[in-house]
């Protein structure tokens, strides 16, 4: 059966487009006493973007932190704040930031409006009611989280997407303006997510048409980024970004994001770091992007940080196996469907271990 899914409604693309961002929220404010939520990111409390942000008296600003990948714990005290704020739900949450605010401010919106907490839907079509309107904003360009139909969470036993079609944004601002502030490292790790999305999209068996078409261009558009940067390179990052989000919208990813996952659920290392570091590794799987991929850490002199998981205990290694094994649609993309005859417990765990000393 053929997935039918639903994509983001409002686009609204170029420099400056955040000057915009008012007009477009002026359409959605339903009546005086209504109110708008923005969730943005702590980093631009001390920075200009701060008083560009177009709150009106009424409205609530929450200065989130995403020192940690959004945890569901931290998702229900910001809708718990929210609704101590005003009996009434918001006309809408606008998120702010790259792919952790983006992911806290889809899960507001989704919990705003069905009870319980953010672990009960980590899952698959799991949320029952339509969020309230939200609206993404990226400050950093690669996850894709601005085009995905998830908000990826980190629960009390797994780090697991709400998945759903009402966790798609109804609007996207992106304004490549907002990306230059961005550190250099940081810049590159999440922008070798979207090479890694695009590697192991096309690479995969489930490979079709719609996801090569836009693959291809993210992956034209990253590596010229990366390799040969012009003065439009934020704009393309922006592009490829998005791109590639709607490439594995119709496929899946693979072997590097299925031991990403892992890793980041034990020891807390994050989505663009964990996944450069799990990706370099992987010359028998993926031989050919992960040449590239050194290419352009050297270009950019990228360094890795060293030793992360010095610690490292066998409890923790059987933990992260337990995880990525967990993740079957990510290891039939990559390996068919005869996957667990190659990708056994053991190889599972000496990929680990080669991927943390
Ligand atoms: P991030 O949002 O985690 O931010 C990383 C760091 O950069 C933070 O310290 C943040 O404060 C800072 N930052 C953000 N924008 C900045 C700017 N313009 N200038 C200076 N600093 C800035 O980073 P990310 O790589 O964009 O997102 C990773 C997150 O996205 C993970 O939580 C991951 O699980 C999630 N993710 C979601 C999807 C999805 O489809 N929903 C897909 C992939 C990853
Ligand atoms: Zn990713």
């Amino acid at each position: 059966m053929l997935r039918n899914f639903r994509v983001v409604p409002y686009v609204l693309f170029g420099r400056g487009a955040f000057n915009q961002l008012d007009a477009v929220l002026s359409e959605k404010r339903q009546s005086p006493q209504g109110y708008m939520v923005f969730v943005v990111d702590d980093v631009f409390e001390e920075r200009p973007l701060k008083d560009r942000i177009p709150a009106q008296d009424r409205d609530l600003v929450l200065w989130v932190n995403v020192d940690e990948e959004p945890k569901t714990t931290y998702v229900d005290q910001l809708t718990e704040k929210v609704m101590a704020y005003s009996e009434s739900l918001p006309d809408g949450v606008i998120g702010i930031g790259g792919g952790s605010t983006m992911d806290l401010a889809k899960a507001v919106s989704l919990m705003l409006t069905n009870p319980g907490s953010s672990a009960d839907y980590q899952g698959w079509d799991l949320i029952q009611n339509p969020a309230v309107y939200h609206v993404g904003i990226p400050t950093l360009a690669g996850t894709g989280a601005e085009v995905s139909r998830t908000t990826v969470l980190t629960g009390p036993r797994k780090k697991l997407g709400i998945n759903s079609d009402y966790t798609v944004f109804d609007q996207v601002v992106l304004d490549p303006e907002l990306l230059s502030g961005a550190p250099a490292n940081q810049r590159f790790y999440t922008g070798m997510d979207c090479y890694i999305h695009c590697v192991e999209s096309l690479t995969g068996t489930f490979l079709n048409a719609f996801s090569r078409a836009y693959g291809e261009k993210a992956m034209e558009l990253v590596k010229s980024v990366f390799l040969y940067p012009d003065a439009e390179a934020d704009e393309d990052l922006m592009m490829a970004s998005y791109f590639g989000g709607m490439s594995i919208a119709y496929s899946q990813v693979g072997v590097c994001h299925a031991l990403c996952y892992g890793l980041s659920f034990v020891l807390g290392i994050h989505h663009g770091i964990g996944n450069c570091l799990v990706f370099e590794a992987l010359e028998e799987f993926y031989s050919e992007g992960v040449r590239k991929f050194q290419e352009m850490k050297e270009k950019n002199r990228i360094e890795f940080p060293k030793n992360m998981a010095q610690d490292l205990e066998s409890a923790h290694l059987d933990r992260m196996t337990d995880i990525a094994l967990t993740l079957d649609p990510l290891w039939e993309n990559a390996l068919g469907p005869d996957w667990k005859k190659v990708m056994t417990r053991e190889k599972v765990k000496a990929l680990y271990q080669d991927i943390l000393t």
